[in-house]
């Protein structure tokens, strides 16, 4: 059984003096740095290139955006979550100072992580989803304008009206793409989101590459409702940051914000909880939809365990858990698949 408890819950703040200006001044020098190798990468890396690799000659296009479009989560959105983090836990509390001693837990999500930013996560995705991940909304788009003369277009409103606009409908879509997550079918698929014991900033990236929910309930409806490409990356940027602070060790249910607006740290470690007697809340990003279509529940402890029963061996190799959850969805999806009474 997977069982854990909030270690951070209820316990005197350990910050040392001074350690959140050092903690700043970190940051500052991170960012200085940051700035700097913005600067130097169209001055000296080449946007094109080519390869000669075993005979063959590989040409590489538009090599700036490839780096500056991988590099913006991992050097930019994660390390001011991190920050944010740390800046308000303090470090002792911090998921820098877990992600340096990690749990096993942790380690899991660390592996994960590498495993996603390596896109091998994106090619398991591909082959476990049998071909449904190449599904898209512009097809379907394209055959609505055909029939309706009708095509939605984002791009008539000014970006930070787009960016509100399409935020809000693509938490609509994810609160449903998680309510269906959490259905007796597509649980084993989201339990190794769930399986987590220990809150990290990364743990949000944890999420079973056979996204056949995702596909389907959120990709497509948002291409058919037109978000202008702008609009999808601010989209992305916003829906990554929430993602890394709902998993961060900062405890704290953000008053009305995380009551209305965007779901804190708070709900989502009660989303995460290990007892299943009751039914589980919060699913989404935005709290707006759990209070006009349920989920949404007055419970506010946070020193809960969090976690499922379910069995998983945790560490950094995750191959055996992501197959036996894949081989549990299909087993489900014939019917020969038995369920223990704490499941969904
Ligand atoms: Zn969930
Ligand atoms: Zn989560």
């Amino acid at each position: 059984m997977t069982v854990a408890t909030f270690p951070l819950a209820g316990r005197p703040a350990t910050r040392k003096p001074g350690s959140r200006s050092l903690i700043l001044a970190g940051f500052a020098l991170y960012a200085a740095l940051l700035g700097a190798a913005w600067w130097a990468l169209p001055r000296f890396v080449p946007d094109q290139a080519s390869l000669r690799l075993m005979g063959h000659v590989l040409k590489l296009h538009n090599i700036h955006d490839k780096i500056l479009g991988n590099a913006s989560l991992v050097l930019l959105i994660l390390p001011c979550a991190l920050w944010l983090e740390c800046a308000v836990t303090g470090w002792e509390k911090s998921s820098l100072r877990a992600l340096l001693a990690p749990s096993a837990s942790i380690k899991t999500d660390m592996m994960y992580f590498v495993l996603d930013q390596a896109h091998v996560m994106g090619l398991a995705g591909r082959v476990m989803m049998l071909g449904a991940s190449v599904i898209s909304g512009l097809a379907l788009k394209d055959w609505l304008a055909a029939r309706t003369g009708i095509a939605l277009d984002g791009g008539i409103m000014p970006l930070p009206l787009q960016v509100a606009v399409y935020f809000t409908l693509y938490s609509f879509f994810d609160y449903w793409a998680h309510r269906i997550g959490h259905t007796r079918l597509f649980w084993p698929l989201h339990r190794f989101h769930h399986a987590a014991q220990d809150f990290c900033v990364i743990t949000g990236a944890r999420i079973h590459p056979a996204g056949f929910v995702g596909i389907f309930v959120l990709t497509v409806p948002m291409t058919v409702l037109g978000a202008t490409p702008e609009a999808v990356v601010w989209v992305n940027v916003a829906v990554a940051m929430l993602g890394y602070l709902i998993h961060s060790r900062i405890e704290s249910g953000w008053g009305w914000i995380g009551r209305y607006v965007l779901q804190s740290p708070l709900h989502h470690r009660l989303h995460h909880k290990l007892d299943m007697t009751q039914a589980t809340g919060f699913f989404g990003m935005m709290p707006v939809w759990d209070h006009l279509f349920g989920g949404w529940s007055e419970h506010n402890e946070a020193n809960i365990a969090i976690g499922v029963d379910t069995p998983y061996r945790h560490g950094f190799w995750l191959v055996p858990d992501l197959l036996r959850d894949y081989r549990d969805f299909w087993l489900g999806l014939i019917g020969k698949r038995r369920y223990s009474p704490s499941e969904v």
